[in-house]
């Protein structure tokens, strides 16, 4: 199940301005930076076993590499955003440094996905500033942020993973974990407790874009 496709230009951290969800019913996203990568492919394989959609939010410079995962993850319902071509960080850099990696990242990704997969974006670092937004308008994305940081990045042990997101989760939020940027056995890990808590506690699972 996907969730609605927030507005071009448009800027979100959670799924409160999601008319299309049932209001009686909790829902979360779980969403993945950095990839794809080796530990790509586990995660999928968690998630599709476990009937859980995701959002994926790519680095266009590794899909290439990795094209008939990703052909395969958007076929198993998973959704896949661009998060630019090579993570810089994106304030003061120029419109046209801004175009080519926000709409060329994107294209990247639909050639190889398919035309229309990419709807969101979400910054590196979650760094934006006018220039980020305007490109963002102008290639008809979103700009998806999150509302619970599990920082698997600083790679704490795979309990703290779980008891983070225990601790923060909320009707409507979007999860913040990575399949890139270093060594992410310890998500892989947590990945299926936390599905099944958040299953044991009443969640739907929804992608985002
Ligand atoms: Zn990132």
């Amino acid at each position: 199940m996907s969730a609605g496709l927030p507005a071009p230009g448009s800027a979100f951290e959670n799924l409160a301005a999601d008319g299309s969800l049932d209001p009686a019913v909790k829902h979360v996203a779980l969403t993945f930076d950095d990839g794809p990568t080796q530990y790509t492919r586990p995660i999928f394989e968690i998630l599709k076993n476990a009937g859980v959609p995701a959002t994926f939010f790519m680095l266009s410079d590794q899909v290439q590499a990795n094209a008939d995962l990703v052909r395969e993850m958007t076929a198993a319902g998973m959704q896949i955003g661009s998060h630019s071509r090579n993570h810089p960080h994106l304030p003061g850099v120029d419109v046209w440094g801004q175009r080519d990696q926000i709409g060329g990242s994107t294209q990247v990704i639909n050639s190889v996905a398919g035309p229309g997969t990419v709807s969101c974006f979400r910054p590196p670092y979650g760094e934006a500033d006018a220039v980020t937004q305007q490109v963002v308008a102008e290639n008809g994305l979103a700009i998806a942020k999150w509302s619970v940081d599990t920082r698997d990045w600083q790679k704490p042990p795979f309990a703290t993973i779980i008891q983070r997101v225990q601790s923060s989760v909320r009707d409507r939020s979007v999860v913040l974990m990575h399949d890139g940027g270093g060594d992410r056995t310890a998500t892989i890990a947590a990945l299926p407790w936390v599905i099944q808590w958040l299953k044991d506690q009443g969640y739907q699972f929804v992608s985002l874009c």
